[in-house]
């Protein structure tokens, strides 16, 4: 079967083209009127409406014959979706992700049957009706396994009155999405990542599977092919230069539309976001999407496919999404990406995620709006507990202070390495000396941030927050937990270089700057524990 990358090759150098044009090739206004019929737009209509929105007058215009367009075009709802992951154990070595295989400081779980249906009871008495089953690429977790979770995921939908099932996982083969549409998945969620081939290539690092970059461009027609077709698409912005990528994502839907006449029934439009120990995410780069872009790209997509679902997720901050959501989008409000994380809360997991209000609240402002919450029923009573303990538990001090010495004797001896190294670095069995020790510090830090941090996180922090200063400063430390991953990250790479250069200037400033910060941290959860 041929499929669409075959029509990308040709028409690469037209979506560049497309991608840089600064005047429109035909007046807005005319564009608009188009989209106004409800039949979408061809890429180069929304290249035109990029280049003048160039001008920012011009760019709320197009924003406001957006929504007009949205409300007139798509059903007055806004659909619930919450995702379920099942596993964080990854082959692949997607630069810009928490789960990449070599991040020493990922948590990694695989989730057995007897939690997931704890997971899943939790959440069904939430009244989620519409659960994203999310895996990374473990190779012990193949499409058959997935297909369990599926059917199981579908008995008990069915058994509260129905609800929809929909997969973000690794590509498979035709036969597994027939195999899962027979368990009962709805739809299948998949984003390129990106379209541009040198920066797919560059971001999928090493010898990924997930380098098959034409297989992927190839999904939707075997998952067509396999009799679903509630596809959700999509590419991660901030991987290329976003018009490019979104001008081939609205390319890929025309082509799936005038191909099978289906509609995408989902666009996603995820940003690429801090993760823990993913130095990629971490600070802005050429093709960062600003929130003004953002808008313009939901604009877009809002005018390409009019009935289309944006997926609005909880990367970004409730306040920017409520303001963008339109009628017929999907809204995630709870939103956990570590696997089994509902039943123990806010643990770090895939990327970093933003905190909503309850989706109750969500509910009633899309009501004052005029959209309905679908997906949404009521709560229902449920046994599950949680494992979190609950503000007020006691706090057992004395076992978080024990483990401070520990890590502040590690500090000790990481700074006597760092000074062997400035002091006495010429002479090699002083360097060999200090070499081990350092390669000792950055192992046993490593293990700390995922054994240790983590626990506070799950098990100290909820127990202490109470009131509005001591939750700052726990979101503070949170973020310094998050920060000290890539720290080590990069003094890891620090060391590859010092190992070859010898000059160790780079590793001292670095080594020192993390010691006095990881000092400071003890210190003020000291403080918070006083
Ligand atoms: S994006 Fe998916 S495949 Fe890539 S490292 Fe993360 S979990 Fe694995």
């Amino acid at each position: 079967m041929t499929g669409f990358s075959e029509i990308l090759v040709s028409q690469q150098t037209r979506l560049e083209r497309l991608a840089a044009i600064s005047e429109p090739l035909r007046q807005p206004q005319e564009i608009i009127r188009i989209a106004d019929q409800g039949r979408g737009l061809e890429a180069e209509d929304i290249a035109s409406l990029y280049a003048a929105a160039r001008d920012q007058a011009r760019r709320a215009e197009l924003q406001a014959a957006a929504n007009r367009i949205r409300m007139q075009w798509a059903r007055k709802t806004v659909e619930f979706i919450i995702p379920v992951y099942l596993t964080s154990f990854c082959q692949n070595e997607c630069l810009y992700c928490g789960y990449r295989q070599s991040n020493p400081i990922a948590e990694r779980v695989r989730l057995g049957q007897e939690d997931f249906d704890k997971q899943l009871d939790l959440i069904l008495s939430w009244g989620h009706r519409q659960i994203e089953l999310v895996l990374s690429d473990d190779p012990e977790f193949g499409p058959e396994m997935v297909a369990r979770y599926v059917a199981a995921t579908r008995r008990k939908l069915d058994a509260l009155g129905g609800g929809m099932v929909a997969l973000c996982s690794p590509v498979y083969k035709q036969e597994d999405y027939v195999r899962l549409r027979e368990a009962g998945l709805d739809w299948v969620v998949e984003w390129q990542e990106t379209y541009h081939r040198p920066h797919f290539d560059r971001w999928h690092y090493g010898s990924s599977p997930k380098r098959a970059f034409e297989s992927r461009l190839d999904l939707w027609d075997h998952v067509i092919a396999a009799g679903i077709t509630r596809i959700g698409m999509g590419v991660l912005l901030g991987l290329y230069d976003f018009r490019h990528d979104t001008l081939a994502v609205i390319e890929h839907g025309n082509y799936l539309r005038r191909t099978y006449g289906i509609e995408p029934h989902a666009l996603g439009i995820p940003r690429l976001k801090p993760a823990r120990g993913v130095l990629a995410s971490q600070k802005p780069n050429r093709f960062t999407v600003s929130d003004d872009d953002f808008r313009l790209v939901v604009s877009a997509y809002h005018m390409a496919f009019p009935t289309s679902r944006l997926f609005f997720n909880t990367r970004e901050s409730y306040d920017l999404n409520i303001s963008l959501v339109s009628a017929g989008d999907l809204f995630t409000v709870d939103c956990e990406t570590l696997p089994g994380a509902y039943l123990r809360r806010h643990l770090p997991g895939q990327f970093s995620t933003h905190d909503y209000p309850p989706r109750r609240e969500v509910a009633a402002t899309l009501e004052r709006r005029g959209l309905a919450a679908q997906y949404l029923a009521e709560d229902t009573p449920c046994q599950v507990a949680l494992a979190a303990p609950v503000r007020g538990t006691a706090i057992d001090t004395k076992r978080w202070l024990d483990e401070h010495a520990q890590v502040r004797a590690r500090l000790q001896d990481w700074e006597t390495a760092l000074q062997r190294l400035s002091t006495h670095g010429a002479q090699a069995i002083e360097r060999q000396a200090a070499d081990a020790c350092l390669r000792e510090s950055l192992e046993y830090f490593k293990a700390v941030l995922t054994t240790h941090g983590r626990q506070e996180e799950s098990e100290l922090f909820p127990a202490l927050a109470s009131g509005a200063e001591a939750a700052a400063k726990i979101a503070a430390l949170c973020a310094e937990h998050e920060r000290f991953g890539v720290d080590l990250d990069k003094f890891e790479r620090q060391m590859i270089s010092y190992g070859l250069s010898k000059d160790p200037t780079v590793l001292l400033t670095l080594g020192s700057r993390m010691i006095r910060e990881m000092r400071a941290h003890l210190e003020a959860e000291e403080q918070l524990l006083r």
